[in-house]
């Protein structure tokens, strides 16, 4: 069934990139329709990180007290468990308090934030379990999307498609964009373990012989993901759930009381992890952002903060020309263009740790773990972790809200970028 009424835009994915889109390009007073497949944001795999830069952005919008209501944790400064020492690796301590840390909140309290901010917008819709199958086309252009909507199959017109639907992304392959494989020397099961609830967020890395250990503090339960070599999830699983919960016990003490709550490989999800970049990220009619275009690593936790700028980018190149009834398609170019040099050197630092630190750590069997000099130069020197700090905190070429919170106009006044919201 089709839906009349032609949208601006339409967003296929509610997630960090998405979800943010959304939000700006509403807040531009465009006509915006979001489609996620879920029924919630409740979803496992996320990662639960606010970075600097995306609190900054929040900032600029005036949303960074309301934001910050949410529950979260402050980390102000990152380490890591290497053998049986604590090493200070990333400090945020140079940037301004205000974003100084990074704000340990669960993924879906943030994506539900950006979700209420962007319906007081009467013009956003959000459409819960509507997973797009495909796009629609006149001739050669994007015109809008197939999806199904509880059971029942739709389409809906669009003047552009921003496609932000992950790493697995159906539309960029609908729409025959070339994906270049970076690689990942690694795989990860996911799974969690009760911890008593402590003052301070204790998410550390575990650096142990042949294995990482990624110990995410949830609060009540520590959310781990045990990094090994690609491939070998079967090897681990042939071992059994014993020997399973023993390894992971050795290498992180920490977890070693309540391991037990891993009953058995039904409690441990595979992540299949990917490296990748779109060639081109762009047709007539449809934008690629986020992980659909450039799938993250997890090295550094940095993905969720690389979607938010790719979603304030697209905003800041297109929102204003579509508000006025231009044409966006000779600018989605321009959008690529600003976020393809950082994307590109951020893909080459995960690269070069996964292939430099990662890889050699999984093959080294049960050899002890010695630091990096890089690791040992940042424990003893605190001004050096400014520079981890800045990497991950802030990333190469953070954005800015091109139309922060000021004077309102109204879309006919000439700066559409700061349309109201309905109520406050
Ligand atoms: C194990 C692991 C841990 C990570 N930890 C962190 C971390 O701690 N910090 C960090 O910053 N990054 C982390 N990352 C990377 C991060 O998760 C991603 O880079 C980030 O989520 C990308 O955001 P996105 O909005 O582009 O895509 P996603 O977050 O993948 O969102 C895509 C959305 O699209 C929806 N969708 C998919 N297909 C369709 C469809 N056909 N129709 C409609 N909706 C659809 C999905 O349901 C989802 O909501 C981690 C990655 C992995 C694999």
């Amino acid at each position: 069934m089709g839906e009349g009424k032609e949208r601006d835009l339409v967003i296929v994915g509610g997630g960090p990139a998405g979800m943010v889109a959304g939000l700006l390009f509403t807040r531009a007073g465009l006509p915006v329709t979001v489609l996620e497949k879920h029924g919630d944001f409740l979803r496992d795999f996320r990662g639960d990180t606010v970075h600097p830069s995306t609190l900054r952005i929040f900032h600029e919008l005036g949303l960074l007290d309301r934001l910050l209501q949410r529950p979260h944790d402050k980390v102000p400064a990152i380490g890591a468990r290497i053998g049986d020492r604590h090493y200070e690796i990333a400090d945020l301590g140079f940037a301004d308090p205000r974003w100084a840390f990074v704000a340990m909140m669960p993924q879906w309290e943030f994506l539900d934030f950006v979700a209420s901010e962007a319906r007081r917008y009467p013009h956003f819709r959000l459409v819960m379990n509507a997973e797009a199958t495909g796009l629609l086309h006149e001739g050669e252009r994007v015109s809008g999307v197939r999806y199904r909507h509880v059971g029942e199959e739709r389409s809906i017109a669009a003047r552009l498609v921003i496609a932000s639907d992950g790493r697995r992304s159906v539309l960029r392959g609908e729409a025959g964009l070339k994906v270049e494989d970076l690689g990942a020397p690694m795989d990860v099961f996911w799974f969690r373990v009760p911890k008593a609830r402590t003052a301070e967020n204790e998410t550390i890395g575990v650096f142990a012989p042949g294995r990482i250990i990624a110990l995410i503090d949830r609060g009540d339960y520590w959310q781990c993901a045990f990094v090994f070599a690609k491939g070998e999830a079967e090897k681990v699983r042939a071992r059994g759930i014993a020997a399973f919960r023993a390894e992971v016990a050795e290498r992180a003490p920490m977890l070693a009381g309540d391991i037990d709550a891993i009953a058995t490989f039904d409690d441990v999800k595979l992540l299949a992890v990917s490296l990748d970049r779109l060639e081109t990220w762009h047709r007539p009619g449809l934008l690629v952002i986020g992980d659909a275009a450039h799938a993250m690593s997890p090295v550094g936790g940095i993905g969720i903060n690389v979607a938010v700028q790719d979603a304030v980018a697209a905003a800041n190149v297109l929102a204003g020309p579509m508000a006025r009834g231009e044409d966006p398609d000779p600018l989605l170019r321009k959008v690529e263009k600003r976020r393809l040099s950082a994307v590109r050197l951020t893909q080459a630092a995960q690269k070069a740790v996964q292939q430099r630190i990662i890889a050699p750590l999984l093959a080294m069997g049960d050899a002890p773990v010695r630091p990096p000099l890089a690791i040992r130069l940042l424990d003893r020197f605190p001004r050096l972790r400014r520079i981890p700090g800045r990497m991950i905190g802030f990333g190469y070429r953070p954005e800015h809200v091109r139309s922060p919170v000021g004077p309102r106009h109204s879309r006919e006044s000439g700066n559409p970028a700061t349309v109201p919201p309905s109520r406050e």
